[in-house]
């Protein structure tokens, strides 16, 4: 080579050399820009990325503080960057990741499938649900997802991989909600079919309390001096009684859980209320316990449904009976305190436990004490008068110092100011009553005949019959003062009988007063709709029938 030739070999070098200083100093001042992440550098065909600590660009942080795994791979699936929470999911360092195949990750089952899935990717993204292997041996579900990226001319694989265990247990979430959710629509189903049920069930089992309280009066009536047998009818009058009592309690669960009672409230003063429940507790128990009413000289009116208030305090003061032994004191008390009555019922018997205090006031509650007296009732009275006096804006309140030391009860009515008129007492209804004549219509013959009985001892006319039809003939030929009708009849059903009744005679129609197993709120305003006088429910008491016929030809409110 000549002297000349050297010279421009010399020269062609220095002109790439320069080039590649060009190219080089391009290079840093794009670092220097932080235009450059990585740089790639291919050894022996396979590349290594080398990335730049001090490039923080938005997307980098993106990347490195999203909540999925993100993953750069090569063409061939080596895995050249991985994202903090990858590394973490997979339990590894991302020195340790960089440069393993993505496959080696994958379960064995998944590797064919997800090496596969990395080919296919560039054709086309491809996202399949996989299960990885963390470097502790956990089986990690996820769905990965991959895409092809072009850069300069090279292919590389972005790879995102999102945790499925969160989207797997709120998938079982759901199904468990849902679960459950059908779990409660068939209790709920189940609990209205039981309501039904025991409303059913208290209709049916009135229907023969009633010729047997109408029968058991007639012996009593008859007026034997047999002892045995007056001691006989008397066990028949208290069970009966019993009994009934239990019936409307079942009808009162029902109509508690439905929320179907309704007041028929009007303007009343609590000490009657209280007079005429202690009164009535005098009268029907053979009392061996104390009980006082104390109600002092204010008149205390409030706005309220009277038989319903009368129930609660009932309940409360004949419960005050059972739980005190023989000998022992029921004081009951009205006071007011500020726009409040209070009645207070105080008893030294045998007192509630701290334990069952709290829970007394739900729906068949009874405290456990191992003896009888706690099983007479179903533990539905005190939650039913809770029911009723917090209907009518009231509290109801128990306590106890424990054990063999006695109750207290304290229920809180906000009153009415009441400005008295004249024409607002109230007039109790006169039980001297002349004769009437009466006819019984009910299809069930022996109720219908021992009422029919039962009446005629008191001195009124009466007569039975068990139709409907047979009904509406009787009226015309006998034309009585009272038609005591049965709802359930075969034929022609109470409603229609009372309707067509009204229709025929008009103002000359009889009293007419239902006789029915039902006693739900609607029921009776249906009656009163077909043009009842009045409706009782069965088993009817002697009393209150007289009461309620009494009360038909009393005259007007003075
Ligand atoms: P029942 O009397 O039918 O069992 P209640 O709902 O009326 O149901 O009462 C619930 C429970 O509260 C009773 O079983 C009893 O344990 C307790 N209890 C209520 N009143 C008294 C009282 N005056 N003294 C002691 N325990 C009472």
């Amino acid at each position: 080579m000549t002297a000349d030739d050297r010279i421009r070999k010399l020269e062609s070098e220095n002109a790439q050399l320069r080039e590649h200083l060009a190219e080089s100093e391009s290079v840093l001042d794009a670092i220097q820009r932080g235009e450059i992440d990585a740089v790639v550098v291919s050894r022996a065909g396979e590349p290594r990325v080398f990335t730049l600590q001090s490039a923080d660009h938005p997307y980098r942080r993106l990347v490195e503080t999203m909540g999925e795994g993100a993953a750069t791979l090569s063409g061939s699936g080596v895995i050249l960057y991985a994202n903090p929470r990858l590394v973490e999911l997979l339990d590894s360092s991302s020195t340790t990741l960089a440069g393993m195949r993505l496959t080696e990750w994958a379960a064995e089952s998944d590797r064919e499938r997800v090496a596969g899935m990395i080919e296919m990717s560039s054709a086309a993204a491809v996202s399949d649900e996989v299960t990885l292997t963390a470097a502790n041996g956990t089986d990690l579900p996820v769905r990965i997802s991959f895409s092809t990226l072009e850069i300069q001319g090279d292919r590389y694989v972005s790879a995102i991989i999102t945790d499925q265990r969160l989207a797997r247990h709120h998938a079982a979430l759901a199904e468990a909600a849902e679960q459950t959710r059908e779990a409660n629509d068939r209790l709920r189903d189940a609990d209205q079919r039981k309501d039904v049920f025991l409303a059913t069930l208290a209709h049916e089992l009135r229907n023969p309390l009633a010729p047997i309280r109408a029968a058991a009066d007639v012996l009593h009536r008859l007026n034997t001096h047999d002892d045995k047998q007056r001691k006989a009818c008397k066990i028949i009058e208290r069970q009966v009684t019993h009994m009934t009592r239990l019936v409307d309690d079942l009808l009162e669960v029902s109509r508690i859980t439905l929320g179907r009672i309704q007041l028929q409230k009007r303007q009343d003063n609590l000490a009657n209320i209280l007079s005429g429940v202690v009164e009535s507790i005098r009268s029907s128990t053979k009392l061996d316990r104390v009980l006082t009413l104390e109600v002092g000289n204010e008149s205390l009116d409030l706005d309220g449904d009277t038989v319903r208030l009368s129930q609660a305090v009932s309940n409360v003061i004949e419960n005050a009976i059972k739980y005190t032994t023989a000998g022992g004191t029921i004081d009951v008390q009205l006071i007011r305190d500020g726009a409040d009555g209070i009645v207070r019922i105080v008893d030294n018997g045998i007192g509630i436990s701290p334990d069952a205090l709290p829970q007394i006031f739900e729906m068949f509650t009874q405290e456990d004490r191992g003896d009888r007296r706690s099983n007479s009732g179903l533990g539905i009275g005190l939650a039913l008068t809770r029911n009723i006096v917090e209907l009518h804006g009231g509290t109801i309140h128990g306590s106890s110092p424990g054990v063999g030391r006695g109750s207290e009860f304290v229920i809180r009515l906000p009153l009415k100011e009441r400005r008295a008129s004249p024409t607002e007492e109230r007039v109790d209804s006169p039980n001297i009553l002349c004769s009437q004549d009466i006819l019984i219509v009910d299809d069930n013959v022996d109720a219908a005949d021992s009422l029919c009985i039962a009446l005629a001892l008191t001195g009124h006319t009466t007569k039975a019959v068990y139709r409907g039809s047979a009904a509406l003939d009787t009226i015309e030929s006998s034309r009585p003062d009272i038609v005591l009708l049965d709802i359930g009849l075969p034929d022609i059903d109470g409603y229609e009988v009372a309707r067509r009744m009204r229709k025929r005679l008009g103002t000359a129609c009889p009293k007419v007063i239902a006789l029915s197993g039902w006693g739900r709120d609607q029921d009776k305003m249906r009656a009163t709709e077909a043009g009842f006088d009045a409706y009782l429910t069965k088993p009817v008491s002697p009393e209150a029938l007289t009461r309620v016929i009494a009360a038909q030809f009393a005259g007007p409110a003075e």
